[in-house]
């Protein structure tokens, strides 16, 4: 059975029109189980409709109906539980529809199709004789259903976009009215916000890279186009590692550094290599599959060499596999003819270096499949000031290229070739929101003070792009939080004392006298280095941040020497260390920066020791916070991280995104613990997770007397509008009677009544 249920999801997950989907389905699964009947009923406009079926009256596909609750296919729906019967038509609830040449069958079996705890469709299986199905056909059908949401979700998608635009060529030629969909015209897709405002603009699709091992073997017709695409692959892989071992030599890097990419010129030339794949590609197969045959062969036989240098070369044979497959396939080329100020970047993923090449040109918006509003890419989206959706589970990316996109970055929503209605309603938002910006723009200049006095210094997050600009425009008053791995991200090995001396210099350069806080190197998790790989089962829970460092000290104190080398004759730096889960690595990483300290000092720099604090991200902390915050100078709250371990969600899984939520009772309790815990100990805290950038939670943080928030640019003048708007007292009240609540809901009801209450319901929603 596993295998029956593998090959028809395979056979599924790789069709994407919508019919052809259901037809696999409906047929496949009947002769799977031996059934008489199959057949699928799926949502559409407020009634489960049949929409495919192998053995009843294919005439009535698309006028059967059935409203929830309503006959056994609405009964399965409203119940969402399987229904197994040894003879439907005894059952009240049975309605017959005599053109369906239903007559003859007894036995039936309703299974739900869910997908996020929506019914999207009823999949039915019915058989002549009064025997109800088995207990294994019952499992098989439910576990063949809930595998087949996202296949018809998907599907759904696409039809939508197809239907539009053959509608729109309709419309041009007459006025035939507009098909309906089986998805409803005006429902848009939904995602997690990503980074505020709204997109409006044309789809431009950005193909992602696929593992090697996923890619499919697909037959050919013309052998010798297969040919040249596969040798125009090789050229261009040869010119870029051509240029880039040049790049490295003048860069500095030493010879036999540089001398991987020899191999890797050497093994592009193989015959092996080239002979092998061609003739793959003359037995039938595209240039994909042959490649991917012939890469897959080398990894097995260097893989089960005795020779152990040998052996390390199976990575080397990947990444080269892998970049001729991107260079057939054109990944990791940023369409630049196609972008404009009225284009939407749709993708999969994207890279921080693909972000950093958007960063030059202008777009509208950009809309993601993975992540969530805390992935980095979220982050960065948000300095940006590019409005942005994410995780958006069910997004047909290749299929959207060129379609017309509405993104709501606000609210997460996607809409998909939207109605003249929903273009005219956003663009009305967009005009109110330019004003709302001019308006909050205005107090660029002015502190955020509240209504009774109280100032709460705001500074920005940065780090994650080139340019400091931004942040020094912003009206920051320092910077908060300075991710420094983006140095370590763009270079081919690890940056010298040097080279990350004068970044740093930079960034302190830009606010000096007001401080900066560099936070030394947080590696892991979702940030890796591509030459350092961490391969682990739970990256998150694994090697990171602080423990990566302290484990190589000639990394870290190479860093600690930067920042100090950076910070002479200027003295407005502060170090933070990131993912402590313990006091003594927090001693630890503070006797190497007392070393490196000692150290320059011997060697004639003029510098001071720098005000040394600690990000409390792992909830272990927040349980030891009195005795951390006696041993360093300030706390720092990253909460991206804190609510991840917490609540137990991953931070960039869309798929459990709902769950990770900030304004979370315990989340909410477990901050107010660090906040206190620090004061106590005669402190300064801040919060500079996302967090502290969402003006409703920003709102409590103020009520538990946070002394700073750090906060991503783009999103920093509406804090600071909120701020101007309440008085500390207000915030506190606001606060008290927010722990008492039950869940998050509740308490971003209430907060966002207080900020509608005062004319600020623009500052978390699209419009005014
Ligand atoms: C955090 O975890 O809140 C944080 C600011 O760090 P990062 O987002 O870089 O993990
Ligand atoms: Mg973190």
């Amino acid at each position: 059975m596993l295998h029956t249920l593998r090959r028809i999801v395979q056979e599924v997950n790789s069709t994407r029109d919508l019919n052809r989907v259901l037809a696999i389905i409906v047929q496949r699964v009947k002769a799977a189980i031996h059934a008489d009947v199959c057949s699928v009923y799926l949502a559409d406009e407020g009634a489960f409709t049949l929409l495919a079926t192998d053995g009843l009256n294919a005439e009535l596909v698309g006028k059967v109906r059935f409203p929830p609750g309503s006959g056994l296919v609405g009964l399965v729906a409203q119940r969402t539980d399987p229904l197994n019967l040894d003879d439907a038509q005894e059952h009240p609830r049975f309605q017959l529809f005599t053109s369906l040449n239903e007559e003859r069958y007894h036995s039936f079996v309703g299974i739900p199709i869910t997908h996020h705890r929506e019914v999207l469709g009823v999949l039915v299986a019915q058989s002549e004789s009064r025997v109800r199905f088995s207990h294994d056909i019952v499992n098989f059908l439910v576990t063949i259903a809930a595998q087949l949401a996202g296949a018809i979700i998907n599907a759904q998608a696409t039809r939508q976009i197809d239907e539009s635009e053959k509608t729109e060529n309709l419309e041009t030629k007459s006025s035939i009215p507009k098909k309906s969909s089986i998805r409803h015209d005006n429902r848009p897709l939904l995602g997690q916000p990503g980074a505020p405002g709204i997109a409006i603009g044309r789809a431009v699709s950005i193909a992602s890279s696929v593992i090697l091992e996923s890619i499919p073997d697909r037959p050919i017709d013309d052998i010798d186009n297969e040919i040249n695409v596969f040798h125009s692959a090789l050229d261009s892989v040869r010119k870029d590692i051509k240029s880039l071992s040049y790049q490295l030599l003048a860069d500095g890097l030493p010879t036999e550094d540089v001398a991987v990419f020899d191999a890797y010129l050497l093994m592009l030339d193989s015959n092996t290599l080239i002979d092998s794949t061609i003739n793959r590609i003359k037995s039938g197969n595209w240039a994909a599959g042959a490649l991917r045959e012939t890469i897959l062969e080398h990894i097995k036989l260097f893989g089960e060499m005795e020779n152990p240098y040998l052996r390390e070369r199976v990575k080397d044979i990947r990444d080269l596999g892998q970049c001729i497959f991107n260079q057939m396939q054109g990944i990791n080329d940023l369409p630049l003819d196609k972008l404009s100020e009225k284009a939407i970047i749709v993708a999969e993923d994207i890279s921080a270096t693909l972000l950093a090449d958007i960063e030059k040109t202008n777009i509208s918006g950009i809309v993601l499949k993975r992540g969530s509003r805390t992935s980095h890419v979220a982050i960065l989206a948000r300095a940006m000031g590019i409005p942005t959706v994410v995780g958006v589970n069910e997004l047909p990316v290749m299929q959207l290229d060129g379609s017309q996109l509405v993104a709501d970055g606000y609210s997460g929503k996607l809409y998909i070739s939207p109605t003249e209605t929903i273009i005219k309603e956003y663009s009305r938002l967009i005009c109110q929101e330019e004003e709302l910006s001019e308006e909050i723009r205005e107090l660029n200049g002015q502190p955020a003070t509240t209504t009774d006095g109280i100032n709460i210094p705001l500074y920005a997050n940065t780090g994650l792009v080139a340019d400091i600009t931004p942040s020094k425009h912003s009206g920051a008053e320092g910077i908060g939080l300075y991710r420094t791995e983006y140095p370590f991200m763009i270079r081919q090995r690890f940056p010298g004392e040097e080279e990350q001396s004068k970044i740093y210099r930079e960034a302190l350069q830009a606010f000096v006298p007001r401080p900066v806080v560099l936070r030394t190197l947080d590696i892991g998790g979702d940030k890796s280095l591509s030459y350092f790989p961490i391969e682990e089962d739970n990256p998150f829970l694994g090697w990171r941040g602080i423990r990566v460092t302290l484990d190589h000290p000639e990394i870290f104190m190479i860093q600690l020497r930067a920042m100090l080398i950076a910070s002479e004759g200027l003295d407005n730096l502060s170090v933070l260390f990131p993912m402590i889960s313990t006091i003594s690595e927090v001693e630890d990483a503070i006797a190497l920066l007392e070393r490196a300290y000692r150290e320059l000092l011997t060697e004639g720099y003029r510098i001071q020791m720098p005000k040394v604090g600690v990000m409390v991200e792992v909830p272990s902390l927040v349980f030891q916070i009195k005795r951390i915050a006696s041993i360093v100078d300030f706390i720092s709250i990253g909460t991206n991280d804190l609510i991840q371990y917490l609540m137990a969600v991953d931070r960039n899984n869309a798929s459990v995104a709902e769950l990770y939520e900030s304004l979370h009772p315990a989340v909410l309790n477990a901050i107010k613990m660090v906040v206190d815990g620090s004061h106590e100990a005669g402190i300064p805290v801040s919060v500079c997770g996302e967090m502290a950038g969402d003006p409703l939670a920003a709102l409590l943080l103020l009520g538990m007397s946070i002394d700073s928030l750090s906060i991503s640019v783009g999103s920093l003048p509406r804090v600071k509008w909120m701020i101007r708007n309440f008085s500390h007292q207000e915030a506190k009240a606001l606060m008290k009677q927010a722990l008492t609540m039950k869940d998050a809901h509740v308490i971003k009801q209430l907060l966002t009544k207080e900020l509608e209450g005062k004319g600020l319901g623009g500052l978390i929603r699209a419009g005014r």
